[in-house]
């Protein structure tokens, strides 16, 4: 098992290219030639709810994903808090170039500080593809119960979509200037850690992580974690019944302890509400 040191370092530069793609595509997220769906449409700014702007020619297979993720008690909870929520305006759309993939942005905050807007960008076969167990030990578990057919795309898709609920969730919480310094900083990081060969001990860097909280891949694998604890949570529910479910759980842990240790607590509280800590050895 590599530590997490080492994993941390052999996975800078990667990491720091997806950092840059990932505010490159929140910048880029643009709704275009749509409709916009559902009761719960909020027309002006400042008005919260779930706008979902999805082209017709992905209507049937948004219904199925999202019929899935509604599926499970915690997908619609979060769902109807979002639906009602009194500022906070999500938008969910399809389309982007990651087809398999999908990422959360446009964040916008009022004046007293708090989120008033986010955009969810799901690629149009978000029921296909998984991503790696480094980052994404919960969806990357799923891939061995398709192959069988124990489970179908759609509820990779609501995992997926689980995620991003997950992304959004820890934005409401993050402060804006904490995350506009981020922004700011991220290319500054990037550029002196791409010219001195790839040194984060380099007192620039140092001084500019502790100012973020944390290096650029510290930052982003955080907010994946949480987005994959969501994932998790939606998981927990939609799987608890199926004979599967220890297997499932034992793919997360290993994969858990193998690459996101310092994490672990995360998903372990996940794990023991589940009742997991003890049905299937999960400790
Ligand atoms: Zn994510």
């Amino acid at each position: 098992m590599r530590s997490t040191r080492t994993l941390f370092t052999s996975l800078l530069p990667a990491a720091v290219v997806l950092i840059s793609m990932q505010i490159v595509t929140a910048q880029r997220l643009a709704p275009a030639r749509n409709f916009v769906r559902g009761a719960s449409v909020a027309p002006a700014a400042e008005v919260g709810g779930i706008k979902e702007v999805i082209a017709e020619k992905y209507a049937r297979r948004y219904e199925e994903w999202k019929a899935e993720f509604l599926s499970t008690d915690i997908g619609k909870a979060q769902w109807d808090m979002y639906a009602h929520h009194p500022r906070l305006q999500l938008t969910i759309t399809i389309g982007g170039k990651s087809m398999q993939g999908a990422g959360t942005g446009k964040y916008k905050w009022n004046d007293a500080g708090e989120l008033v807007s986010a955009t969810i960008m799901l690629g149009e076969r978000i029921d296909e593809g998984y991503p790696s167990a480094v980052y994404y030990p919960v969806m990357n578990a799923l891939e061995p119960f398709e192959s069988r057919q124990l489970i179908g795309g759609s509820v990779l898709a609501a995992t997926k979509i689980a995620h991003e609920f997950g992304h959004v969730m820890k934005i409401s919480t993050t402060s804006r200037t904490l995350y506009n310094l981020q922004v700011q900083l991220f290319p500054i990081y990037n550029k002196i850690f791409l010219s001195n060969g790839y040194n984060v001990n380099d007192p620039r860097l140092v001084d500019i992580a502790q100012k973020m909280g944390g290096n650029p891949v510290q930052i982003w694998e955080d907010r994946e974690y949480w987005g994959e604890a969501n994932a998790m949570l939606f998981l927990r529910d939609r799987i608890a019944r199926e004979k599967f479910h220890c297997r499932l759980f034992g793919k997360i842990k290993r994969a858990v302890e193998e690459y996101a240790k310092d994490y672990e607590a995360r998903f372990a509280e996940i794990a023991k509400e589940q009742g997991a800590i003890y049905t299937c050895g999960w400790r």
